[in-house]
Order: C-alpha cells, then structure tokens, then sequence
C-alpha cells in the first residue's frame, strides 16, 4: 500500500504536508512506514500531551471503550460528568459545554456571549472584538474571528459583527469598543500567530474595561491551556480571571475535544435546544481527558514544564543562527537570524525531528512530559541542521 499515492489521489488538498507518513509512536517518539525514528516535539500541534500511546492514557481509554462508547447526550454519562466537575474544581468556572474541536469551542463561546448579551441588553449588542494575528479556527464563523485577513477569503458572506485590534496597543482595543461591543476575544499566548506573547499590563487593563462595561472577556485556551504554558490555563500567568475560556488540543490527550467554560455570571446562558452537537461529551474521550487532567493538573508537574521550558531556551539562544526565542513554557517560537523556517522545519524532519512553524518562526509545542535528554537531542538535531544548510 502506498499511503503517500492513497492520500494524494483521495484526500482533498487542504494540507502541505512533511514528506513522512507515521506509523507508531511511543513517548517523544513517532515511527515512519519505513521504521525511522523521530523525535516529536510538535505533539500533532500540542495535542499528545503527555507524547504517543502514554499507558495510563491507553488504559483509561480501552477500559472505557470496553465499557460503553458512545450515547447520545439525552443520557447523563458518568466519565463526561466527572471530566466537567474535575475540570469545574481545578479553576474558576462553574459549568462546562463540549464539543469536539477548538473551533467548535469558540463558536460556542461565541454564541454564549451573543445570548448573554441579548438577553440582557436586547438586540444589536453583538459585536466582539478579536486581536490580529490571532487564530480561532476553520468554520465560517470562526475564520471571521480569526484576526488575519488572509483567512478572510474565498468564502463569502463571513459571518458579521468581529473588529480586531491591535493586541500590542491598548489605545486601539480601547477604540474598538463601543455600546455595540458583546465580547472581547482573544489568545493570552497566540500560537498560530507567531507565538505572540501579550503584556501582562495590557490584559489586566482589558479585564478591568470588561468588569467596567460588562463585556465578556473570553480566553481562546485552545492551544495555550492544559499545562502548555507552565500553568493549566494560560490566564494564570496574567493574574486574571476571564468569564468565559475555551480548550481542545491538548485535553484529548490525542482524541478530539473541545470545551467552553464559563463562570456563574454566565452559566444560566444556554438552556435546552440552544447548542449541541452528537459527539460532544463522549465517554471514550472523556476517559482519556479524565486521566490527561490527573496527570497534568499537578503542582509539581507544572513547574517541571516551567523548567523544562527555560532549560530549552537558554540552549536554543545559544545556537548560531537563532535570533530570538519567545517562549512560556513548553509553548516555544524561535526566531532565525536568515534562513527561512519552513525549510529548516523541512529538514529537521529530514533529520529525525519533528518540528512546525509559526509565520516566520519555528515551533515547538513538545510532549509535556519530555525529558531534559530528549530536549538536549532536539536541540542538537536543530543545531546541526542550522549548520547544514
Ligand atoms: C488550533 C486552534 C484552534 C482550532 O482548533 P481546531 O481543533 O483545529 O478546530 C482555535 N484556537 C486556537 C488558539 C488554536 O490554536
């Protein structure tokens, strides 16, 4: 079989892809067809977070996949109860909604926004204001989100009511606000983006606007949450309490989730019939999270990927050829000096390490749980790729 001739003449055309095809993958490390060995520290954009077939995820997810694996959501399900009261107790938030992607999370930010507004203000108040450069998804609405106006074409009529700002420019998100503003979305860490990291005076001052004119403030925590940035959510690091966050990538642990919290001011919002979808919620996956969550939401886990991630940096900036590195946590972007990132990416794949970009940068978005000698291998596959080429 070749998957490579498959894949191109039967799968529609929306990816670029690595010249690889995986086959396994055990902890930091994924197999090809042909049995070469990769180090992964992309983690299918931050999405196995605890690395390839971890056994205690696997365990939950066969048990519960040998128990039940699916109902519809007019049944209570006891691992989706469990996954929502343990996600409800490690944070702010007093009820969950989920779904199954990070774009399904935001369109149902988004929606509960709108409805808190509506109901409260009445029509017309429905406007939110997203950050350039920021990513929020793929569906009509939340390309629309997404502040990149490369995103906003071919699929005419967008859905209405985004303005984006400048996230590095208060004055500017100020100026976008006006009686017809609902919400104010936005990534603390943006990943897509070119892992733009926003100012920490800048979001207390966007929380203090929202208390002021009662906007909901929503965190896009898709990428950034779940341990990404050295604590479980990415607002933590801002001192910050938004009203409403949204996750997926790295909550499956490798099994698609996605979720929307909010908290008490807005958990009456959506009632029966207002959202839904068949696969939100579902058993298997949610055994998979449940553990993901035991694992991740630890004190002593977090400051090793606070660790982890300064340790990287520090040897990243030591490396001819790397500018610049901006970083929280395990969630990394590295700035060459003059080559072009998306052919070092290539290479470093070429040479056993799975590697992404972000605009003009690299990525790394490694398995949380990678150790400090697969870091210093990381680092020396980069550092004798930069020479190579
Ligand atoms: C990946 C991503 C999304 C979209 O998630 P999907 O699961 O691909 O729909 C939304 N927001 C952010 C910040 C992301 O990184």
């Amino acid at each position: 079989m070749d998957t490579k001739k498959l894949d191109s003449e039967y799968i529609m055309h929306t990816y670029g892809r690595y010249d690889v095809a995986l086959k396994e993958g055990k902890g930091c490390y994924a197999y090809d067809e042909q049995g070469k060995k990769y180090l992964d520290v992309s983690s299918g954009i931050g999405v196995n977070a605890l690395g390839y077939c971890d056994d205690g995820w696997v365990k939950a997810v066969t048990q519960q996949l040998n128990t039940i694996q699916h109902m519809s959501n007019y049944f209570y399900s006891p691992q989706t109860s469990k996954l929502a009261e343990k996600l409800c107790s490690l944070t702010p938030f007093t009820k969950v909604c989920f779904g199954n992607s990070g774009a399904e999370a935001n369109e149902c930010a988004i929606k509960l926004a709108r409805k808190y507004s509506f109901d409260k203000y009445g029509e017309g108040r429905n406007e939110i204001i997203t950050l350039k450069n920021s990513f929020h998804g793929r569906t009509v609405t939340t390309l629309s989100a997404t502040g990149q106006y490369v995103f906003h074409n071919y699929f005419f009529p967008f859905t209405e009511g985004f303005v984006y700002a400048d996230g590095e420019n208060i004055e500017d998100i100020k100026s976008k606000i006006s009686d017809k503003t609902c919400a104010i979305l936005m990534e603390c860490v943006q990943g897509e983006g070119g892992v733009n990291i926003l100012d920490k005076d800048l979001v207390k001052e966007i929380r203090a606007i929202c208390d002021e004119k009662d906007i909901v403030l929503i965190v896009d925590e898709v990428q950034t949450g779940i341990g990404r940035t050295g604590k479980l959510f990415s607002y933590e690091n801002y001192d910050i309490v938004p009203d409403v966050i949204t996750v997926a990538k790295g909550l499956g642990g490798g099994l698609p989730i996605g979720g929307c919290l909010c908290t008490e001011k807005l958990e009456n919002v959506m009632q029966p019939s207002t959202h839904g979808t068949t696969f939100g919620g579902n058993p298997v996956v949610c055994a998979g999270a449940n553990y993901i969550l035991s694992v991740i939401a630890n004190d002593d886990f977090l400051s090793e990927v606070v660790k982890k991630g300064e340790y990287l940096k520090e040897k990243l900036l030591k490396l001819d050829g790397v500018k610049s590195v901006r970083s929280l946590g395990l969630m990394v972007g590295i700035e060459l000096e003059d080559k072009d990132a998306h052919y070092v990416a290539k290479k470093c794949v070429e040479n056993g390490l799975l590697m992404i970009t972000a605009k003009t940068l690299l990525r790394m978005l490694p398995p949380l749980n990678i150790s400090y000698e697969e870091l210093d291998i990381a680092v020396e596959i980069l550092e004798k790729t930069l020479k190579e080429i």
